[in-house]
């Protein structure tokens, strides 16, 4: 096997999702501290937005500032090249964790032992099932007292519509928390909190019918050990890894991430089964990581912090070929090509300056405003990545100059604002009003804030009555222009200048779907 396909064999890149405050922080920070990539427990900061705690713009700086620190952490692992991709937890940021989701090859959600299934992995996870990414379950803070583990694998499999198969099982929780036995590398952990922060002990018990056990732990919980994994072995299907790597079986772990238990078997679990880079959808083909020839696509970009350099950061996911420094790409929108001395590199929160880069990896393009989010790389070809879909807003507000002096500033501020990601335009087709779209509330603070400080220009909203925006599509002309006739003033285009309905409620969409039965009407702007 050739150099290069070893290097691409042996990335494994992935996202942690999780409602905030289950544990997607200080799970990713026991990772970072088996890969060696960090010292201390305390290194990784929580890029969650804090209520209350400073100023609202204050705490988005803060959090923008951790969130480009931590939005990669590359670290090595039994000979793996481990990626994990931070995604925000804070659901206002909802739409930024879909795009990076594109990004990756699989993912862990995590999950509170008390709180169960909560709304935000639910959205998640239902993102990650549409492109069947492959999916483990790490279910955390068996330290304290929660739900009982039969009743979470139901919930996790009616919530999350996954089938799951465990691959430990608690023995004991809260008080009597004693530990897990780990099916996966047929051993039994035992957990005492004095290991916080040190790694753990285990005891290798391939078969649990073995007295063995009770010299570690007590018979009655041993025979219920016994008893359970019995009992699960005949309910849930045994571990298949190709139906795994499908999206179709989640393997499931228990552990504490605060205590460092469960965190190594979870570890080596995921070096063994998760996916290397895997081939990505084009409008025209389906592009494979070991083809020779170089491509990538931008799914995040990141303003500078300091605003008196405009420069971004655009992150690039490499599919295939390899990435030089120096060297001549396409950017593939604009026609044109451009080279990169200075692409960046990601190892825990290090950056450093990278000559190569393979398929699975990241690397960090300074960009002074050519790239928006979904644009590709490649050595010439006309290709379009598949899979960053824009989703309908939750709300609409008419964006107005408070400055006229500064027309232009607030023009170029919003435009590059929207090529980020942080929210969406849509201008309207009646009168050229333009219409911030958001998934959250906390937008509109986030590009009032922004364009004041970053491009020294003033806005106002307005509401704007809309419930949902439609990208539409039909195939009856004749019935679109009828439409068109009738619901002028509904009609805005979007950045990329595909038609859409802003519907003003459910009731009036749903008339025009029955209406007008020709035209399809979709809540994302991909399909
Ligand atoms: P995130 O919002 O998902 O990133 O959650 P964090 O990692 O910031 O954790 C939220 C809170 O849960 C913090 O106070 C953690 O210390 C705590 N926590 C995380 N893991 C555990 C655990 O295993 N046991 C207990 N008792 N607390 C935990």
């Amino acid at each position: 096997m050739s150099d290069r396909k070893k290097e691409i064999n042996r990335r494994r890149t992935f996202g942690i999702i999780s409602h905030p405050d289950a544990g997607k922080t200080t799970l990713t920070e026991k990772l970072l501290l088996y890969g060696g990539a960090i010292q201390e427990a305390g290194a990784v900061k929580s890029n969650k937005i804090k209520k209350g705690a400073t100023s609202d713009f204050m705490e988005i700086e803060r959090q923008r500032g951790i969130s480009v620190a931590t939005s990669v952490m590359g670290f090595e692992y039994k000979n793996k090249k481990i990626n994990i991709l931070d995604t925000p937890g804070h659901q206002d940021f909802a739409e930024d964790t879909y795009r990076t989701l594109t990004a990756v090859d699989s993912v862990i959600v995590v999950i509170d032992v008390a709180k169960g299934v909560e709304a935000q992995t639910e959205k998640l996870v239902e993102v990650c099932r549409m492109r069947d990414t492959p999916i483990i379950v790490f279910i955390n803070k068996l330290d304290r007292e929660g739900k009982d583990a039969y009743d979470l694998l139901d919930e996790v499999e009616e919530k999350l519509g996954l089938n799951v198969c465990p691959l430990s099982w608690p023995i004991g929780m809260g008080q009597d928390f004693k530990g897990v036995y780990n099916m996966w590398e047929k051993n039994l952990q035992l957990y005492t909190e004095q290991k916080k922060q040190k790694i753990a002990d285990s005891v290798s018990i391939e078969d649990i019918s073995t007295p063995e056990i009770e010299k570690y732990i007590d018979k009655e919980a041993a025979d219920t050990l016994r008893d359970e994994i019995e009992l699960i072995s005949g309910v849930y299907p045994d571990f298949d890894k190709q139906t795994y790597l499908d999206g179709q079986l989640s393997p499931v772990f228990f552990g504490s991430a605060l205590n460092n238990f469960g965190v190594q078997e979870l570890l080596n679990c995921f070096v063994d089964i998760a996916p290397a880079p895997l081939p990505k959808k084009a409008e025209d083909r389906v592009v494979d990581p070991m083809e020779d020839k170089f491509t990538g696509f931008v799914f995040k970009i990141h303003a500078n912090m300091d605003p008196k350099h405009r420069d971004r950061l655009a992150f690039l996911k490499i599919v295939s070929g390899t990435f030089e420094r120096n060297t001549n790409y396409q950017h593939v929108r604009q026609g044109k090509n451009l080279k990169f001395s200075n692409p960046t590199a990601f190892m825990a929160s290090k950056k450093s300056v990278v000559d190569l880069a393979y398929p699975g990896d990241i690397v960090g393009l300074h960009d002074s405003g050519n790239f928006r989010i979904g644009d590709t790389l490649t050595e010439g070809e006309k290709l379009e990545f598949k899979g960053i879909p824009s989703f309908s807003p939750e709300h609409f507000r008419f964006i107005n100059n408070a400055d006229p002096l500064k027309a232009k500033q607030l023009n170029k501020g919003v435009d590059q604002l929207m090529d980020e990601g942080v929210a969406q335009l849509f201008t309207l087709e009646s009168n050229g009003r333009k219409v911030i779209g958001t998934v959250g509330a906390l937008q509109y603070e986030v590009i009032q804030y922004r364009l004041e400080h970053e491009y020294n220009a003033k806005c106002t909203y307005e509401n704007y009555p809309a419930h949902k925006a439609c990208w539409i599509e039909s195939s009856d002309d004749k019935q679109l222009e009828e439409f068109s006739k009738l619901k002028y003033r509904y009609l805005a285009k979007d950045k990329f200048g595909r038609l859409v309905f802003l519907s003003d409620s459910a009731f009036s969409l749903n008339m025009a779907r029955e209406k007008f039965d020709k035209i399809k009407f979709h809540l994302k702007s991909e399909f």
